[in-house]
């Protein structure tokens, strides 16, 4: 197998704590460091104290993560939701490579029904919105009461959707990023921390042939 990660990852402590690695080169991108798992923590308490306030007297919701990029999120701000609650999840997939194809495929469907009840939707990130209207059509259809949308991330200069979106954690520029969840061509998201593409330093090793 290629040595696709440019630095060992780290061993992670029992208390969460290990030390972010500053750059990390997947294939032939170099990504830097962007926000740490403790800044990313920090958001998802935010939006997790939100949604406890305003679901805490719901009916029966249900949380729906849309895999694969928010299994991370999914399973941090789950672990801070204080009311009894359902889970289910989808797979959508748009993105190749490093930019949207502008077509959402559904790689597997709803894993539960949600006719009739109130969905939370879980989100990695939202970019163009293409994802999301796509999924809002699939879950009025499939008869939802009522649809929340909560997303890690989301990239207010880039989105054209219509769609609210309730609970969003960290706003960012336009730019790729991967780790915690998300993905560049299926590798990276098992970083913990997130990074942003490095152009600088993906052209530098480019015009010296290294990856
Ligand atoms: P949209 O349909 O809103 O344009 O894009 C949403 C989907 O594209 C996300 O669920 C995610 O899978 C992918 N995506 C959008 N921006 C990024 C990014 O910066 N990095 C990665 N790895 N995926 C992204
Ligand atoms: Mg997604």
């Amino acid at each position: 197998m290629c040595n696709v990660f440019s630095a060992k990852i780290p061993k992670f402590g029992a208390d969460n704590n290990t030390i972010a690695m500053k750059n990390v080169q997947l294939y032939d991108k170099s990504f830097k460091l962007y926000l740490t798992y403790e800044e990313i923590l920090k958001a998802v308490d935010a939006v997790a104290q939100k949604i406890n306030n305003d679901l805490k007297d719901e009916d029966d919701p249900i949380f729906l993560g849309v895999l694969t990029g928010s299994f991370m999120f999914f399973g941090d701000l789950m672990k801070r939701i204080e009311f009894p609650c359902e889970m289910c999840f989808i797979r959508l997939a748009s993105y190749e490579g490093t930019s949207t194809s502008g077509s959402v495929k559904q790689m597997l469907g709803l894993t539960k029904s949600i006719r009739g009840r109130n969905v939370v939707v879980v989100e990695d990130i939202v970019d163009t919105g293409t994802t999301i209207m796509e999924l809002d059509r699939i879950l009025k259809d499939a008869g939802a009461r009522s649809i929340r949308y909560s997303s890690l991330l989301i990239k207010p200069g880039n989105y054209r959707g219509s769609i609210k979106i309730d609970y969003p954690a960290l706003s960012i520029p336009n730019d790729f990023i991967v780790g915690y969840g998300l993905d560049y061509d299926q590798l990276g998201r098992n970083l913990k921390d997130i990074y942003v593409l490095d152009v600088e330093e993906t052209e530098k090793r480019k015009s010296i042939n290294i990856r």
